[in-house]
Order: C-alpha cells, then structure tokens, then sequence
C-alpha cells in the first residue's frame, strides 16, 4: 500500500531520494501526524529500496518497509513503563541506540524514525542521541517528525535537514465549518472548546481559511446590528451573546492574527495569543 501523501508532499519526499542525497538526519515538520509518519515511511522505503528508481514500491524492501515490517526500519513505541506516551532513556539505549553499532540486516542501511518526536523523546533522550546523529556511521539514518522543528533540541535540530511538509487550504466548506467552530468555541463557558478548535487547526494556511471565514461571520454581525438579518446561525450566536464594540473588537483581533500569519509567526504562540484575546474581549464587562 502506498503510503496516503498529497501529491505536492510526495514530490518533496521523492525529490529528496532522488537528488541521491539523503542527510543521515532528518526531521519531518508541518501537515498532520498522519502524514507526517507517511512522508517518514516513504523516506526509509527510498533508503532500503532495492529497486532501480528508489523507491519502486514494489521490491519486497519496499514492500516491507511500506508495511512497517522491515528489519532495518525501526519505529520506536512509547515505553510501556511510562504511561505517557515517552520512549524513556534507558528502552532508547538498549532496544535502538545498542543496535545501531550492527550491521544491517536486509538493506544497505538502518533508518530509525521518531514519530512525534517532541513527545517521544524527552531532553535526555535527545541529548543522549546527539553523539550518533553528530557524526552517523555511513549506514544510519535518523528520521525525526514533529509538528514543528523548533520544539525539538536546538543541538538536534542544528544537525538536520528540516523538511516543511505542506497543508491543504481548507476547502470553502472546511472553512465554513471551522468559522462555526470557532463561533461555539468563543458563545461557549468553556475556555478549553476554543483552545481546542484553535489548535485544532495546527497549519497557518488553515488557520488563515478558518480566520477568515470567521471575519465574514463577524461582519454579518455587524450588519445585523445595523439592521440586516442574514438567518445565519452562527452569527445569531454571536449577537445574542455580544454587543456590537465587542463585535468589531473580536474583527480587528482577528483581522491582525490573519496579518500575523504572513510573517514567521510560531503558530502555536500566535493561537494562544489570539485566544486570550477573543477571551477577554469576550468576557470583559
Ligand atoms: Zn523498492
């Protein structure tokens, strides 16, 4: 089976087995986790491939390496002894890092890949693998994912090639969904319900579709206050729990996240500023 990529993401993963360069240390940021770990996969298929054209998706290499069952392809889990989702130290040393110093089974080489890394390995973990990853043994590679490169170690990242792998725009559809999300986030007692519709939407160019489509609902409430009913439900919503000041408050916050955006704005800081935000234009009295 082929791993589930948008095309243009594809192309990155293809391009870079192709160039014939692979770095021996990777970290694979942006998308969503799903696709992330699928680009991961892709990767070390390239690398173990057997074929002519890496990777040709049907040598048993690939084969294997695609079904997460090849022995030179190794995916670490969370430890069992921790319940939170954490590979700890010692499990790293002696189920990965001991075995790296063998030669590889099948392949040419020996991919490792941490899957939401910045989860997985805590400090000391990453610390404990920077000797490897500073000078890999020819055979060894190092696929890290994560939602975003910068929370990882700057010792990790500073010796990895970062590949951005890109999110869809939200269909008008998406948007609109989302712009109503946002809507019962904000009417809701809950502060958590508009974190997580936020966060929820953890890439800029969907953050930046669901944004705007809110300022659309923002401004039909606007309209409504001078007069203009549109029956549209979420900004029913909206005007029966906010005036009008708060209304056009909620527009310029909006409206200089959507600016923000452009710039190298850390989307999970830029979330939680215009969270707080929303909230106290919403709550103030
Ligand atoms: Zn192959």
């Amino acid at each position: 089976m082929e791993p589930g990529l948008q095309q243009d993401n594809k192309t990155i993963i293809l391009s870079l087995i192709r160039s014939g360069r692979i770095p021996h240390t990777i970290i694979i940021e942006g998308s969503e986790p799903e696709e992330r770990a699928d680009a991961a996969i892709l990767l070390a298929a390239g690398i173990v491939c057997r074929g002519d054209e890496r990777p040709c998706m049907r040598c048993n290499a690939c084969r294997k390496a695609l079904g997460k069952h090849h022995p030179d392809v190794f995916l670490p889990e969370p430890s069992k002894t921790l319940k939170s989702g954490i590979l700890s130290l010692k499990d790293l040393r002696d189920g990965y890092l001991s075995q790296m110093s063998i030669r590889p089974n099948e392949a040419d080489a020996k991919v490792t890949i941490f899957r939401e890394a910045d989860k997985l390995l805590r400090e000391d973990s990453q610390n404990a693998l920077l000797k490897t990853i500073e000078e890999p043994p020819q055979k060894l590679y190092f696929i890290f994912t994560v939602q975003s490169a910068s929370s990882l170690l700057l010792t990790v990242r500073s010796r990895a090639r970062i590949i951005t792998l890109r999110h869809t725009a939200l269909t008008d559809e998406e948007s609109e969904a989302a712009a109503e999300h946002i809507t019962d986030g904000l009417v809701s007692v809950y502060e958590y319900d508009l974190l997580r519709t936020l966060y929820g939407l953890s890439d800029k160019e969907r953050l930046r579709g669901a944004l705007s489509a809110f300022v659309e609902k923002l401004r039909l409430a606007l309209s409504f206050y001078g007069g203009v009913n549109t029956g549209d439900a979420s900004v029913k919503k909206l005007t029966r729990k906010l005036d009008r000041a708060r209304v056009i408050a909620l527009i310029e916050a909006t409206g200089e996240a959507v600016q923000l955006l452009k710039t190298n704005v850390n989307i999970q800081l830029l979330t939680t500023w215009l969270c707080s935000r929303y909230r106290r234009i919403t709550w103030q009295k």
